[in-house]
């Protein structure tokens, strides 16, 4: 059993040491917690999505030029918590700039992350571990931590915002909430159903509530990102990380090239010419289509003990799916001294390419030399990819493969990133069987 000592770091003002005890206040226990005494009282906005007509990925709602309602909600409440002082450090006082090179890596220089860290224990070989409540999780954090509720609209089909609604508990709610460690503008965190204190695994409904959530932002510039345990996730409490970066990924412009049509109109396709292996998800008939086959492989990988991370880009239009290895190689020591060094967990964020780095030595001397480096340790090896897609392929067919089109090994194929080009020119599939 391999066993790292990891320094996770701290997400939420409570998950500091909880050595004073609250001065006693008229009501609840005086912490404005989401615990019983402080919760019946509780009102939160809530904003509610619609569901019906199950949204057609065709159409064109990924625009910058319109602002989302939930949009300037989330940034208008993240403004908010910044006024009230519940942020750790200014995070746009970061340095920010992007590698020069081909790829735009964008490097982030965050000194103040990882200040003030609490050791924990982590088992880093195990991507499905149960939820452990003596842990910190997030029904440990205060009200004014949560930003809004988030559902699925019961009326008909329409959006609906209640900027006054009770918390029902019963209901099992999912809540948007500040990171308190943002790494950028309007980093928040979305916990589904948080009083069910899931563990960190993906499952069909959850992630079709974060493509709601991304398809509801309505931004190009808003990412949801996953981490899975393994795969430097740093609580065990089922959560996304979202922020706004107005700026392209490299993940999102590298070349794909399609390497299956699945029936229900989802498209297969993996990454070219980047330093980590993956697989790319777009189109499907519906939404739920294409976030049904992305749970499928992500259970896949979790039953299959494989760490990964997952990109939601394109207002949930895209989805990146990278299987990585990093800390497994770490715990074996085969990760160099020099990458170890720079203390980056090559999470969601680094692997898409923006590298969040703790020191001023590292962020001046970035490169895409030195980005690509560690990006490449982090990334199964070809084989190894090839023996993973194989499983997922199995797993989102059911081992029917006359459910997907196999495309011919043809360069014409190969597209490049982003979306302009890329249903142009390729060659129809061909049908197995
Ligand atoms: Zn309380």
């Amino acid at each position: 059993m391999l066993r790292i000592k990891r320094v996770p770091t701290v997400v939420s003002n409570y998950q500091k040491e909880e050595e004073d005890e609250a001065v006693r206040h008229v009501s609840g226990c005086g912490k404005n917690c989401l615990k019983s005494c402080c919760i019946q009282d509780a009102k939160l906005p809530l904003y509610a999505f619609k569901t019906v007509g199950k949204k057609d990925l065709s159409l064109p709602e990924c625009k910058e030029q319109t602002v989302a309602f939930l949009d300037s909600l989330i940034l208008g409440e993240w403004e908010d918590r910044v006024q009230r002082g519940l942020f750790r450090y200014d995070v746009t006082a970061c340095e920010t700039k992007v590698i020069p090179g081909e790829y735009g890596f964008i490097a982030q220089l965050n000194e103040g992350r990882h200040l003030k860290k609490r050791p924990t224990e982590f088992r880093v070989d195990k991507v499905l571990q149960p939820f452990d409540e003596s842990k910190f999780n997030f029904t440990k954090v205060g009200q004014e931590e949560i930003l809004l509720q988030f559902e699925a609209s019961n009326d008909d089909g329409e959006v609906q915002f209640f900027p006054n609604a009770p918390i029902d508990v019963e209901n099992s709610p999912s809540f948007v909430a500040i990171n308190v460690s943002p790494i950028e503008y309007g980093h928040v965190l979305l916990i589904p159903r948080i009083f069910e204190c899931l563990p960190q695994r993906i499952d069909h409904t959850n992630f079709l509530l974060a493509l709601h959530m991304a398809a509801e932002a309505g931004n190009p510039y808003f990412r949801l990102g996953y981490n899975s345990l393994g795969a430097f996730a740093t609580i065990n409490h089922l959560h996304f990380q979202a922020y706004y970066l107005a700026v392209p990924f490299p993940i999102e412009m590298a070349p794909i090239k399609k390497i299956a049509k699945l029936n229900g109109g989802v498209k297969i396709s993996k990454l070219l010419n980047y330093p980590v292996r993956g697989l790319v998800f777009e189109g499907g008939n519906t939404l739920e289509e294409l976030s049904n086959t992305v749970s499928d492989a992500c259970i896949c990988l979790q039953n299959n003990n494989i760490p990964y991370n997952v990109l939601i880009s394109d207002c949930g239009r895209q989805i990146f799916l990278l299987p990585q290895c990093y800390a497994e190689k770490q715990a074996l020591g085969e990760v160099s001294t020099e990458l170890l060094d720079t203390q980056v967990n090559p999470a969601v964020w680094e692997i898409s390419g923006h590298m969040v780095l703790k020191r001023k030595k590292d962020f001046d001397e970035a490169s895409e030399a030195n980005a690509w480096r560690l990006l490449a340790e982090v990334s199964l090896s070809e084989e190894r990819f090839q023996e993973v897609n194989d499983l997922i392929f199995q797993a989102i067919t059911s081992g029917k493969l006359d459910l997907i089109s196999q495309c011919p090994e043809e360069n014409d194929a190969v597209t490049s990133n982003p979306r302009s080009s890329m249903m142009a020119g390729s060659k129809e599939c061909l049908v197995l069987q």
